[in-house]
């Protein structure tokens, strides 16, 4: 509540401790958690002048509550190898908000995860899912597990078993997981045969990311990378560009990178340069996707190979060192954290003019001051990589209506989202005193729709 006699500066002064305070208790309570507490912070940076306008959002503990997962399901995943060696692992779901609808986010299989990163998705993916508009809630899971050199029949009994225990755990309008990193239609069809085994029937709304031939929806393969295409698309426009013409540099060579590489080639751009995590390759006249789908998406090879087939492109085994490429626009779809403070200057010195980020959180807190101060176009991971799940919430309806859109509809609809995304980021900024801001924007807009559901479901 608003107290009587109150000036602007108390509100604001209000808001400040407000936020302090809070950002104060998480890291007590998570002080290993470094990836989780680079996501809080940066939204909180955003929310200072949402708080000074809005006190009742501190009346409602809405910070502290936002920030502390419903609910956190870690389990042992238990599998045997083709020589009949058993093998644990870690599994993790983090259903962090369902205030906006059923928990929806992917799943990761990489080393690397554990419950920080997996905290720091399910929290990017609140305000991600708000910001497309659609009745969808966020959650997060994965494994430490390394896909990495399995067999397909290791990859089917180890999903098996991750999804055995996690059966319990989601449905149709509970949960609704997807793929992320090392995950994709074929991991997502053993998940979904084992869970349809198990319940003895046939729910396709518990999964998307689905193979189009079995339940999935037509363009979700391609809608992350699209999508951050789109919203980078609007980005120019605003600044009077467009890609026709430009140089491209996108990281990874997985899920994101490949539709992002496709769509900024379709729409006149050069695509420079690629990468996986053992290194990039650069190829001046612009690298060729046939290529890198056959590599990546049919033979599951290393991107080194690619030089094997184009003699005149380069391939160097650093990946960080792809942003030292001249560019004018880079995408960075790889991971988090792969654009630090350095590759941000580097960048700018070449004279960079826009960054997309596909990933999530691909660039470091001193990597975004870095770009704010030189005013490049940013479109921040929360909105600019949200055509992904927008289109799974697309499956979702299509799976609960027992229907299926053409290829066609599903982009229009997903260019739709996108320009939608961008106008309530743009606006968002320009409302709280912040014009132009995208991160600001994205992080306030998310937040607002799911702070005012928040407050109307009472405490909880
Ligand atoms: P994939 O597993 O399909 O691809 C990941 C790619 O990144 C691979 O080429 C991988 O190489 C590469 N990579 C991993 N680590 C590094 C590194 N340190 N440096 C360079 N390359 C690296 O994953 P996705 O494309 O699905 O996901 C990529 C990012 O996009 C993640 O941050 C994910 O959370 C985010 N995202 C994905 C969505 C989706 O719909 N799939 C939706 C929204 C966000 P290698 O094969 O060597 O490991």
């Amino acid at each position: 509540m608003t107290k009587l006699n109150e000036t602007h500066n108390d509100r604001k002064k209000r808001a400040n401790d407000y936020v302090h305070e809070v950002y104060e208790l998480i890291k007590k309570r998570n002080p290993d958690e470094k990836e989780f507490l680079q996501a809080t912070r940066e939204i909180f940076d955003s929310l200072r002048p949402v708080f000074s306008k809005h006190p009742d959002y501190i009346a409602n503990g809405i910070l502290e509550r936002i920030t502390e997962p419903e609910r956190i399901i870690i389990f042992r995943v238990a599998w045997e190898d083709d020589q009949g060696k058993v093998h644990v692992n870690r599994g993790f779901r983090v259903q962090f908000n369902s205030d906006l609808g059923p928990y929806k986010g992917g799943i990761r299989f990489h080393p690397s995860v554990n419950s920080s990163i997996m905290k720091f998705l399910a929290f990017e993916q609140i305000f991600k899912n708000a910001l497309t508009g659609q009745p969808i809630g966020a959650g997060k899971g994965g494994s430490d597990f390394d896909p990495k050199g399995k067999s397909d029949r290791e990859i089917m009994r180890f999903t098996q078993s991750f999804i055995t225990e996690l059966s319990r755990y989601i449905g149709p309008d509970t949960d609704v997981p997807a793929g992320d990193i090392g995950v994709g239609k074929r991991e997502i069809g053993y998940m979904f045969g084992q869970y349809n085994r198990l319940k003895g029937g046939y729910e396709a709304g518990v999964f998307t990311g689905k193979d189009p031939k079995h339940g999935g929806s037509l363009g979700r393969k391609e809608a992350t990378g699209y999508g951050t295409v789109y919203f980078v698309e609007e980005m120019l426009k605003e600044a009077g560009l467009s890609f026709a013409g430009k140089k491209v540099v996108v990281s990874g060579s997985g899920n994101v990178s490949t539709y992002a590489i496709e769509k900024a080639m379709q729409l006149g751009a050069t695509v420079l340069a690629c990468s996986d995590s053992g290194g990039y390759i650069y190829d001046e006249d612009g690298i060729d996707l046939d290529t890198i789908k056959r590599l990546k998406e049919v033979e599951n090879k290393r991107i080194s190979e690619y030089v094997k087939e184009h003699p005149g492109a380069k391939y160097y085994d650093d990946c960080s060192a792809i942003w030292s490429i001249p560019c004018d626009i880079a995408l960075p779809c790889a991971t988090q954290n792969e654009i630090d403070e350095i590759a941000a200057r580097i960048l700018i010195a070449n004279g960079v003019i826009a960054i997309g980020e596909g990933a999530n959180m691909p660039c470091t807190l001193e990597a975004m001051a870095v770009f704010h101060e030189h005013k490049t176009l940013f479109g921040p991971a929360k909105a600019a990589n949200a055509g992904g799940v927008a289109v799974s919430a697309m499956e979702m309806s299509q799976n609960s209506m027992r229907l299926s859109w053409t290829v066609e509809e599903v982009d229009e609809r997903l260019q739709t989202v996108m320009k939608n995304i961008y106008t309530s980021c743009l606006d968002a900024a320009e409302e709280y005193g912040h014009p132009g801001n995208l991160v600001m924007g994205a992080n306030i807009a998310g937040f607002l729709k799911v702070a005012d559901a928040m407050v109307a479901h009472g405490l909880s």
